[in-house]
């Protein structure tokens, strides 16, 4: 998985439906203006030839009731307003002839022979001769009865004063429309992913912290993702539930198995000095034994339980941490010499705090064991304890085999044992038993560990008793 923030980013559901949403908006402004732009053009196009026509007609009916005469007196007596003067009118003979020209002041020179259309001449014909960008000339042509060709003309900036201007403003739309439209897309799209950020932030909250109490926050909205939410946390619910079912289960049993196991233990003990056949003698010992491994599970179980419902009775007292992991080494010496692991201790200072001396032995007791447990011959295992902030902080660091990523946030749940640890002694209570001690404690208990290198348990607990 890449970390890149801009990586990220891009793949958030969040981001790009916020640039689908700008691209969408920017799309439709586009299309709307373009449309718009034809409209203008087209409708100024036909506005111009409508003017063009008249203008052509007037001259052929001039034509047909006075002849040329007539028709240069029209056009010299329409040159007197300026805004007829733009007119071009052109007369000529059906072999080329030129009968009649008046060309406007702002007429541009062209190439004649584009005035030449030659084709059908009985229906009007429509010519545009673009000026250059804006400007154009735009002409009618029509064959009079008499076989002469009448051409009217007239040069329009129309296009130059509506459509330009009509552009340049677009520009300038487009640049606040796109980042409007970024902007605004942004922000649904961020409100409308809310609840499934809320999911997710729930869903890595349970399994970073192990905490089933974890909720959606509760929204009166009735959208689709809403209802994913509250869905998402029914089934929390019933998780839950079932979960603490099982947990209550759990420890009934070991609650009434422990009265008959005690019994069976001290029946099989008084037995092993009552018989003198070794066989069974033997068999009567392997009983005391095996009662004794599930009575300390059992004992364990329900020390978790107590622990974690706020109700294990703890002896406060104030203790040095340092002499009470020296008290366990001692009490694994024996263990780490058979495996040749070196016990390295850190401890500068007594590091005193008020705890519940048995308890927190248990804890490190567990500790160590599994740091000796989980490490071959040869390695080692340090252990250090210093004070940091009003807080005790332990350290067991190991070389062993390390444990997966994703296996570490299950090894505090109760009977969780590693998929390659199966191999050693184990009942897969001594991390939840750990970690509900310590948080008995006000304390916090983590693990940070590499496959394959080794694993670090630091224990860290509040020096002045159950404060936090
Ligand atoms: P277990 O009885 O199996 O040791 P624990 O609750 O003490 O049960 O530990 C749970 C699991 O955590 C173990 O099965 C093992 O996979 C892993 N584990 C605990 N401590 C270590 C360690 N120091 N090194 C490697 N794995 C460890």
């Amino acid at each position: 998985m890449s970390s890149n923030p801009l990586e990220r980013l891009a793949r958030s559901f969040t981001f790009r439906l916020s640039v689908g949403y700008a691209a969408l908006f920017t799309l439709s402004t586009v299309i709307l203006f373009g449309l718009l732009y034809l409209l203008l053009g087209s409708t100024l196009r036909s506005k111009d030839q409508e003017i063009i026509e008249a203008r052509l007609r007037e001259c052929a009916a001039d034509y047909a009731n006075g002849g040329l005469a007539a028709l240069q007196d029209f056009v010299q007596r329409s040159r007197v307003s300026a805004k007829e003067k733009s007119f071009f009118v052109r007369l000529a003979e059906q072999h080329g002839t030129v009968l009649l020209l008046v060309v406007p002041d702002d007429w541009v020179q062209f190439d004649t022979s584009a005035l030449n259309p030659g084709g059908d001449l009985s229906r009007l014909v429509w010519l545009r001769i673009p000026k250059d960008d804006e400007r154009d000339v735009t002409v009618a042509a029509m064959r009079l009865p008499d076989g002469t060709v009448l051409q009217v003309g007239r040069s329009t900036n129309n296009r130059e004063v509506f459509l330009q201007p009509f552009r340049r403003n677009f520009l300038i739309v487009m640049t606040p429309t796109l980042l409007l439209g970024l902007f605004v897309g942004a922000f649904f799209a961020y409100r409308a992913t809310k609840p499934v950020r809320e999911v997710v932030a729930t869903a890595r909250a349970i399994i970073d912290t192990g905490d089933l109490s974890a909720r959606v926050p509760a929204s009166v909205r009735q959208t689709e993702l809403e209802d994913l939410a509250r869905q998402f946390n029914r089934v929390l619910d019933k998780n839950q539930a079932l979960i603490q079912g099982m947990r209550e289960a759990l420890d009934n049993v070991a609650h009434d198995l422990r009265t008959p196991l005690t019994r069976l233990r001290a029946t099989a003990e008084v037995a092993v000095q009552a018989t003198s056949d070794p066989a069974a003698r033997e068999a009567l010992a392997d009983c005391v034994e095996e009662s004794d491994r599930v009575l300390t599970m059992l004992t364990a179980l329900m020390d978790i339980t107590e622990a974690e419902a706020g109700v294990m009775r703890l002896n406060l007292g104030k203790t040095s941490i340092a002499s009470l992991l020296k008290n366990v080494i001692e009490l694994y010496e024996l263990v780490a010499e058979e495996k040749h692991i070196t016990i390295i201790t850190e401890f500068t200072e007594p590091c005193e705090a008020v705890v519940d001396a048995t308890r927190m032995r248990q804890v490190f007791a567990n500790l160590l064991d599994n740091a000796l447990k989980y490490t071959s011959e040869g390695g080692n295992v340090r252990l250090s304890c210093a004070i940091e902030s009003g807080r005790v902080i332990v350290r067991v660091r190991d070389t062993g085999m390390g444990i997966p990523a994703e296996e570490q946030p299950r090894i505090w749940e109760r009977l969780y044992r590693g998929d390659k640890s199966r191999s050693q002694r184990g009942l897969g209570l001594g991390l939840s038993l750990v970690k509900a001690i310590v948080e008995a404690h006000h304390g916090a208990v983590l693990v940070q560990s590499k496959l394959g290198e080794g694993s670090e348990f630091i224990v860290s607990i509040p020096q002045s008793g159950l404060e936090t």
